[in-house]
This record gives structure tokens, sequence and C-alpha cells, in this order.
């Protein structure tokens, strides 16, 4: 079913990333990292549906997203960094593959952070402590890292940062490879959870496969 949103706010999180926050219909539901197909509702763009991940909690009477535009598609994103409060936008029911499955080892790139900004958010909320969570969150510079400050003080979450574009001072200028996952996972007793680009989400699979990690303990989407 679709649904109409209006953009009660839109601020940056980036130098490239928008959070947005729109109303929530009444009986609208998802859950920490599902998705939904979003489009923009303007003449010519209303076919044009792209997924984005919801990240507030289910118990807020809003719906929000973090988006990273790429101006140089002329695509969906670029126009969300152009959108204003009152626009409207076209959403359909929640879907996804990626939800909490208990405490692990999660592995980001670049947006692919974000069904882990409401999983995250909620087990904090509900558990009171990441204990047990990892967080291995890869970007292209630091600067394109989201939301690195609120990662770096949820209570019990270990984090690790790498860059594979610059040299940034204080963070592994590393991708994330089996050599890497070796040096660096604090537990290969939890689960698995992947997201970022199809190459490397394919690649980490692969390595944990290789590791021994049964396939119920890994859990992947590419974004
Ligand atoms: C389940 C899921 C959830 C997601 N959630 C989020 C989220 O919460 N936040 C978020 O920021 N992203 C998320 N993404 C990624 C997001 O969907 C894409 O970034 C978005 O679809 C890009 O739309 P676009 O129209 O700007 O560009 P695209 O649809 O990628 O591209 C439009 C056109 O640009 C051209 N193009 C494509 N790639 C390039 C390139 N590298 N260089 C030049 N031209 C190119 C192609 O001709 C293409 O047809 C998610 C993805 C998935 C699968």
């Amino acid at each position: 079913m679709t649904h109409t949103l209006t953009l009660q706010k839109i601020e940056p999180v980036t130098h490239n990333v928008n959070h947005l926050v729109f109303n929530r219909p009444d009986g609208y539901d998802f859950v920490p990292g599902q998705a939904t197909d979003f489009a923009l509702d303007k003449d010519g763009w209303r076919d044009e549906q792209r997924p984005f991940t919801f990240t507030n909690l289910p118990d807020s009477d809003t719906l929000e997203f973090t988006i990273k535009s790429y101006p140089s598609h002329n695509g969906v994103t670029e126009q969300i960094a152009k959108l204003t409060a009152g626009d409207t936008v076209l959403i359909e029911d929640a879907w996804g593959a990626i939800e909490d499955k208990g405490p692990g080892t999660f592995i980001a790139g670049g947006a692919g952070i974000t069904p882990f900004i409401a999983i995250l958010r909620a087990r904090e909320k509900r558990e009171g402590t990441l204990e047990g969570c990892q967080l291995i969150f890869s970007n292209a510079t630091e600067k394109d890292i989201i939301l690195r400050g609120e990662w770096e003080k949820m209570p019990g979450l270990k984090t690790v940062f790498t860059v594979t574009e610059e040299d940034a001072p204080g963070l592994p200028k590393r991708k994330i490879d089996a050599d890497f996952l070796e040096e660096t996972v604090a537990d290969w007793d939890g689960v698995f959870y992947v997201c970022g680009p199809d190459k490397m989400v394919e690649d980490i699979e692969q390595i944990l496969k290789d590791k021994g990690v049964p396939e119920d303990r890994i859990v992947v989407e590419a974004a």
C-alpha cells in the first residue's frame, strides 16, 4: 500500500548525508532494520522507487531516514538532498532482510550502516547496554563516517573504524579483508551482520564462511 509522507525536518549528518523526519501514518509499522520503497512525490519521479531504511525507533510518532546523496547519479538521492519541510514523498509497506538476531559483530560499509542505526539504538534502549556487540565500519574517508560520535558513546559497544581512500590520523587505512577481521573481531561465536556495497557483502560473507561461521549466524543485506 502506498503512503504519502510530509517532510517535517531535514538536517545534515555528514557532508553528503541528511537526516529526514516525516509524519507517521496511523497504523504504519516496521521493525528496526527494515526498509521501504521510497519515491519523490513529483511529476516524473513517482515511479522511481529506491530502498531506504527507517533509522528511528518503531515506538516514535515519526518516520525517519538517514540518506546519503550521490549527485553524480543524477537520481533520487540527489533530489532528496534538495527537499524542504512541507514536501511530500511516497513510501510502500516496510520490508527487509536484516533484523536483530542477538549480540554480535556489525560490519558496515558507507550507507550500509543504516539498518544498524535502528537495531543498535533499539538494543541500547531495551538492554541498556551493547555488551557483546562490536561495530566494524569502513568508509572512503574520515568525513564519510556516519554518526561516529554516537557509536563511540554507546555503552558496551566496541568500535573499529577504517578508511580506504585517505590517510587519517588514528584510523587504519585498510579494507575489511580476512586479515583485518582476524585481527579485529572480538568474538567469533556471535551473530555477524553485514551491510554495504554488493561486492563488500559478497567478499565478507565468503570470508566468514571460510572461517567456519555457520550460515544461520550470518545476516546480510546489500545497500
Ligand atoms: C535494502 C536497502 C536499504 C537501503 N537503505 C539506505 C538508507 O537508509 N540510506 C541510504 O543512504 N542508502 C540506502 N540504500 C542505498 C540506496 O537505495 C541507494 O543509494 C539509492 O537507491 C541510490 O539512488 P539514486 O537514484 O541516487 O542513484 P542510482 O539509482 O544508484 O543511480 C541512478 C543512475 O545513476 C547511474 N549511476 C549508478 N551508479 C553510479 C556511479 N557509481 N557513478 C555514476 N553514475 C552512476 C546509473 O545510470 C543509474 O541508473 C539502501 C539500499 C538497499 C538495497
